[in-house]
């Protein structure tokens, strides 16, 4: 469904992504597990058009979209839910929500009866400012912006960041519940406990190159993995 091809990414003359492979089939849930500034938010960048690659070839669903721009790519089926949640803090939780329909008008009040159903507490907030809510409740909404744009993959960067660990389970139990319900996954984390509980495969990206890849039951046994990325 996703691949990317040698993908390639500089900042100027510092070259954050060196050839970057991977894949997602359609259903999966992938992890791309790393440390801090590996390259995971870069990747998640490149893949969806805020970033453009220098060398490599990005392919979605047969298409090539190496060099859509973001908008396109939306449109395209393909949402990305960014780190810090990034949510609109001024408008309230329903405002944020019709934010993320905009690339997809149309059919609205259905997507939005899904996330409610999915986070019910977001719809109890629904009038409320998007800034008032707990981290937790931000995470939500932020993965529920991006559902709004009824993708078939979704872009996860590091959901559990800052959270409780109470919430990360239903963070964890959300995109379970959005793969069951069709969706595919990419899921960034730095912590690769939630990984490790939700994904099928993963990959381990060290100084903007992927080292290790396969089955997460695989990585999870993995003494350097673990050492690396659970903390022993
Ligand atoms: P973290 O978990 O800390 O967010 P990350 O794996 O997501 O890390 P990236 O944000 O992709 O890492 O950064 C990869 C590398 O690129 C880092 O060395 C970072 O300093 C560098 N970098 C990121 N954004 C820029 C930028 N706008 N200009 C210059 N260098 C950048």
């Amino acid at each position: 469904m996703l691949e990317l091809q040698a993908v390639s990414v500089f900042y100027g003359k510092i070259r954050a992504l060196a050839e970057v492979s991977l894949r997602v089939a359609s259903g999966e849930v992938v992890a791309l597990i790393g440390g801090n500034g590996a390259g995971k938010t870069t990747t998640l960048r490149a893949i969806s058009g805020l970033l453009r690659p220098r060398a490599g070839r990005i392919v979605f669903e047969d298409r090539e979209i190496t060099r859509w721009g973001p908008e396109r790519i939306v449109r395209s089926g393909l949402a990305h839910c960014p780190e810090g949640r990034q949510v609109f803090p001024e408008m309230t939780v329903l405002e944020n929500l019709e934010m993320g329909a905009y690339a997809r008008p149309g059919g609205t009040a259905d997507r939005l009866d899904r996330v409610f159903t999915l986070f019910p507490v977001l719809r109890e907030r629904r009038g409320q400012r998007a800034g008032s809510l707990s981290g937790g409740e931000q995470q939500m909404l932020a993965i529920g912006r991006a559902l709004m744009s009824e993708p078939r993959l979704i872009l996860f960067d590091e959901p559990s960041l800052g959270l409780a660990p109470v919430v990360v389970r239903e963070v964890a139990r959300s995109i379970r519940a959005l793969n069951e319900a069709g969706a595919t996954v990419l899921l960034v984390e730095q912590n690769a406990r939630l990984a490790f509980t939700v994904a099928h495969r993963g990959y381990v990206l060290e100084n903007g190159r992927i080292v290790l890849e396969g089955a997460i039951a695989t990585l999870a046994g993995d003494e350097r993995v673990r050492q690396a990325y659970l903390g022993g």
